[in-house]
């Protein structure tokens, strides 16, 4: 706890106590984000928790960005039935996610949140949030007619906020290939160095990730496309680019809802 506040730093609800959330929800803070992220595999340099882990580095992200907003426990497995073919991935039904999110929404509306925003840090989570979104909305509003839930499901979208700023940093945007590639390596090296293993770095599936390959992945799986589970190219990685990376994603997806939240207001 800083010495000027009688408010914790951390945006984490899970590291504040009952009479400090409390506080703040009466002090107006009425928004939550949700990570959701995956326990599946990132190739042989990366390891499982990936996803989980930069889940909740882009949720303070973009709380920070929202103003007013906490950030909920990450869901730290998700839909990850296309990494199946890879040893380790721990992966749950659409409809276990659903249910879930549902209970997520209940708890913090119950609180007096009053808007929800899911952030899906796994390619695999943004349909069906997409999917499930009305019927989260339908949850939310019952218990208080203000509430709100958003959600972020443009996948393509964040992966070339990725390429962009590969490019803009160091000039190797073709490494983007949205899977265990320059994008998330370098964020897990700028996060937990001790984690990545760079002497197994090696080329993936090169090419741009468009909605043809993201259906083939879905249907056939990863391995149906890449022996080493990488869509990309993780050479290159950089810890300071890794940083530039979460910092310009979350400031993308929080302006989304902003424009969400302005949207509705009027
Ligand atoms: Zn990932």
């Amino acid at each position: 706890m800083s010495e000027t506040s009688d408010l914790p730093e951390s945006l984490l609800l899970e590291h504040h106590t009952w009479p400090e959330v409390e506080l703040s929800i009466t002090r107006g803070t009425n928004g939550v984000v949700v990570p959701v992220g995956a326990i599946e595999q990132h190739g042989p340099h990366l390891p499982l928790c990936v996803d989980a882990e930069l889940g909740t580095a882009l949720g303070i992200r973009v709380a920070r960005n929202l103003g007013d907003a906490l950030v909920a426990p990450t869901i730290r497995v998700g839909c990850s039935e296309h990494h199946m073919g890879f040893a380790g991935t721990v992966s749950i039904r659409p409809e276990t996610l659903r249910a879930i999110c549902h209970d997520y929404v209940v708890s913090l509306v119950r609180h007096g949140f009053t808007r929800i925003y899911f952030v899906p840090s796994h390619g695999g989570n943004f349909k069906p949030l997409a999917e499930m979104l009305p019927e989260l909305q339908e949850a939310a509003a019952a218990l208080d007619p203000k509430a709100r839930v958003s959600a972020y499901t443009d996948l393509l979208g964040l992966v070339g906020v990725w390429k962009w700023v590969v490019e803009e940093e160091v000039g190797l945007g073709a490494n983007v290939g949205g899977h265990a590639d320059i994008a998330e390596a370098s964020e897990m090296l700028f996060l937990h160095p001790n984690l990545v293993r760079v002497g197994r770095a090696e080329p993936g599936l090169k090419g741009d990730l468009d909605q043809s390959m993201v259906d083939r992945v879905f249907e056939r799986g990863l391995r149906s496309v890449t022996a080493n589970g990488i869509l990309g190219d993780p050479r290159g990685m950089d810890a300071d680019l890794g940083g530039i990376l979460l910092d310009a994603t979350a400031r993308v997806i929080a302006k989304v809802f902003i424009e969400d939240d302005g949207d509705e207001e009027i």
